[in-house]
């Protein structure tokens, strides 16, 4: 009997590997193919077994290693020997991470798939920078929205819905319209002094978090020279950083390394 290949698309979680699930690791340690993105640590990729077939296709904004119809072509193509081929996603495959797509591909080529869940960076991200998403008197609930906008097109947000000071705003993808943003949350009347926060490479030995204020966060990322991938939480939750801020990446806290770089 022929069997069928399978494509697992599989969410890794931001880069910890060990908030990979068990179903993850059990996948990525029985593939014969891994497909995966820039996003996926090098930490993660180091539990791929030797033999296993690796190929990239990362993409970073402007910079297309390869366009989305062309990972989902490969996809079909890898599919066409019966084995099992896992595609990482960085954190979960559904949060901003084109899985749909290329389930819908899959789907449309008659393809059979499984989806793994993964931690996505608002959760992990946050938690390892001390930051509930609620807490009660503090935040009633979370927006999830990406800061990407394609092109030179304005960001096409709904600042008077977000401008909300009961709430935790999570922003993916932001770092390039953070002056946009400040500006949108501002002028629909969100308080300038909230508390926010930037986490890069979050869950990783490289985690920084700056905490600022929404008024200045733009002008505070630029001088901490801030990369991707950033995450930006706003919100009065920020500040619980403070208190519960657990993780020391590499033994040196993430704000001492923002503030020696501030000032030396
Ligand atoms: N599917 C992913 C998101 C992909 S979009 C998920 O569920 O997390 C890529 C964006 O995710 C980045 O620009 C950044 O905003 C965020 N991100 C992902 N991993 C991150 C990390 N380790 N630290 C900070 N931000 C991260």
């Amino acid at each position: 009997m022929i069997q069928k290949a399978k494509v697992y698309l599989v969410g890794t979680g931001p880069g910890d590997p060990e908030l990979l699930t068990v179903k993850a690791l059990r996948l990525l340690q029985t593939a014969e193919v891994v497909v995966y993105d820039r996003l996926v640590s090098d930490e993660i990729l180091d539990l791929i077994p030797p033999g296993t077939t690796r190929i990239y296709v990362g993409k970073k904004t402007g910079k297309h290693t390869l366009p989305q119809d062309e990972i989902n072509a490969l996809l079909v193509r890898l599919s066409e020997t019966p084995r099992q081929i896992v595609r990482l996603k960085g954190g979960d495959p559904f949060i901003f991470g084109r899985g749909s797509e290329e389930a819908l591909y899959l789907a449309r080529h008659d393809i059979p798939f499984e989806i793994v869940p993964g931690i996505t960076a608002a959760s992990a991200c946050t938690t390892y920078a001390g930051i509930p998403l609620t807490h009660r008197g503090l935040s009633r609930g979370v927006e999830i929205v990406t800061g990407h906008c394609r092109g030179d097109r304005p960001l096409d947000l709904d600042w008077q819905a977000l401008a909300n000071p009961d709430r935790t705003l999570v922003i993916y993808m932001g770092l390039a319209n953070i002056d946009e943003i400040r500006d949108g949350l501002i002028g629909a009347g969100l308080p300038p002094d909230t508390p926010a926060a930037v986490i890069e490479q979050g869950t990783t030995a490289r985690q920084r978090r700056l905490s600022t204020t929404v008024a200045e966060l733009p002008q505070r990322v630029r001088a901490s020279g801030v990369q991707a991938p950033a995450l930006f939480v706003i919100g009065k939750v920020v500040a619980l950083a403070e208190t519960l801020d657990w993780f020391v990446p590499q033994g040196a806290s993430a704000i001492q390394v923002v503030e020696r770089e501030q000032h030396g």
